[in-house]
């Protein structure tokens, strides 16, 4: 199959020799759009927020992790397209990596877009969304500022005003902690058990 150019950066970043990231191999094509949200203790712990499109992972950083309270704005910062299979991605990124320290799958499902043109809305900086996660749901927006993007949520059944990174910390896939992940897989279990609530 045919490697994707959108992939370049990312791949240039990464010794696939030493890291056990996957390389992207293939442009996924499938029907049901998929979202990841994975937590990452790297230099400094953020939430990967990334969003199934035109074949890759659209990717942005959110330092505090996603809020369901409609009035609390994240920073999302857009980082490179990710391949498809990072989505399952969980474990140690080797340190001196890129990247390098533990990698949980927070939360995972199905996304839809709430615009007609998903790349149109990209471009103007207004992406509306509804997520089908097993921790976040509902509509969501994100808006680009003159800050940088920010992930907000909407009004909707799914608002509230509980801490969900701090009430729902596990792993959605194992269920692990981040410092059980860390163990697991070889990484440094002090430094990840920082960022277990
Ligand atoms: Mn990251």
């Amino acid at each position: 199959m045919m490697k994707s150019m959108a992939l370049e950066k990312y791949r240039s970043r990464r010794n696939f020799s030493v890291t056990p990231e996957p390389q992207g191999a293939r442009i996924a094509r499938r029907k049901k759009l998929i979202f990841v949200v994975q937590k990452h203790q790297a230099s400094r712990l953020h939430y990967d927020f990334r969003l199934e499109w035109n074949g890759v992972l659209l990717s942005w950083a959110i330092p505090k992790g996603p809020s369901l309270d409609p009035s609390v704005k994240r920073l999302a910062m857009h980082v490179e397209d990710h391949p498809i299979e990072y989505a399952s991605f969980e474990g140690v990124i080797p340190e001196g990596e890129y990247g390098g320290g533990t990698v949980m799958v927070w939360d995972k499902g199905a996304w839809e877009p709430e615009v007609e043109d998903v790349d149109e809305a990209l471009r103007k900086g207004d992406l509306k969304f509804t997520l089908f996660g097993k921790k976040l749901t509902g509509s969501w927006v994100l808006v680009r500022t003159k800050l940088g993007w920010l992930l907000i949520k909407h009004r909707d059944d799914s608002a509230s005003k509980d801490d969900i990174t701090i009430t729902e910390p596990r792993s959605a896939i194992s269920k692990k902690l981040l410092r059980e992940i860390a163990r697991a897989h070889g990484g440094d279990v002090a430094r990840a058990a920082k960022a277990d609530p």
